[in-house]
């Protein structure tokens, strides 16, 4: 019994399923609502889904642990996070990524550059946040935003953009030869499901504190976003740092999508445990003798 479940387990897989094409995309392209490779019937069976995945994620998640204790060379997992407001960014990160044990997780957030890092390149703080051996980066928000917001709001010159996309290729190929390995997730969320959310948030005095106004500002320039990202899923998806696009309308697949893209990962590195460097059978002797 144990046996077939795992088999059809490792039927399917949703990096393949969810992995950005290679050439020319729109987000257009991908349906929202869409639930790719999901092996169960839907909302109701989605927690036993998620359930069903969290010993064998904790299992692999201690294993990466454990090797970056005393190996500066050991991989390193980095999970990124872009989508507009209300895709999930925060909803993923408390039901995908609060299935791990908190003390493995490396997680920050991009907010607008302060006034020290706008002063350094933007990269600098992307640098400075990438996670140690062994542990699992979380980024909310990227250096894709200095490609996004920035290029929307036309905080840089347009030329500047295709350079910044070489740069980011070759910065994340970088990233790639150190032993990261990097999970790109756009959060796709519709347009109708936008102001669905928002909506629900300004309905409910306890989501007041989540609602932005300006959220509002960004929501009229959707067409600009959707041509800015369709550019970065264009032209920054490699072989080596790949992008999925996560369908983001409803939030059971959402979750269980990038859950699951974290354990296909983390089994690909194929870890070990590491050796005990002491003598194991001196030391029961020991431990027994008190
Ligand atoms: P939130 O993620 O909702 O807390 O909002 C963070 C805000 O920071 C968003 O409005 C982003 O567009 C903005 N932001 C993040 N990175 C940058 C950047 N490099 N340049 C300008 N704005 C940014
Ligand atoms: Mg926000």
């Amino acid at each position: 019994m144990a046996k077939s479940k795992k088999k059809k387990d490792t039927e399917f897989s949703v990096a393949d399923a969810l992995r950005v094409p290679a050439g020319p995309v729109r987000v257009e392209d991908f349906d929202p609502g869409a639930a790719p490779a999901y092996p169960g019937e839907g909302k109701d069976d989605a927690p036993a889904q998620m359930a069903a995945m969290a010993p064998e994620l904790s299992d692999l998640q201690e294993r990466l642990y454990a090797a970056g204790r005393d190996n500066p060379d050991s991989p390193r997992l980095l999970l990124m996070l872009q989508g507009l407001d209300t895709s999930g960014k925060g909803g993923v990160i408390r039901h995908a990524v609060g299935m791990v044990d908190p003390q493995g997780i490396d997680l920050t957030a991009f907010k607008v550059p302060t006034a020290e890092e706008r002063a350094h390149h933007y990269l600098w703080r992307i640098r400075k946040a990438l996670p140690a051996p062994g542990m699992i980066g979380i980024f909310d928000r990227s250096h894709y935003e200095d490609v996004l917001v920035v290029r929307v709001d036309e905080l840089v010159s347009m030329e500047e953009i295709p350079r910044r996309f070489d740069e980011i290729n070759a910065f994340e190929a970088e990233l790639a030869d150190q032993g990261i390995t990097l999970i790109k997730c756009f959060l796709n969320v519709s347009h109708e499901e936008q102001k669905e959310r928002l909506l629900e948030r300004l309905r409910d005095p306890e989501k007041h504190w989540k609602y932005n106004p300006g959220d509002v500002d960004v929501r009229m320039k959707w067409t600009d976003y959707m041509d800015a990202y369709s550019d970065v899923l264009t032209h920054c998806n490699t072989e080596r740092a790949p992008w999925f696009v996560v369908p983001a309308d409803r939030k059971w697949y959402r979750n269980w999508a990038v859950a699951r893209l974290m354990l296909e990962h983390l089994r690909a590195l194929d870890l070990g445990w590491p050796a005990a460097d002491f003598d194991v059978t001196g030391e029961i002797a020991r431990v027994d003798a008190t």
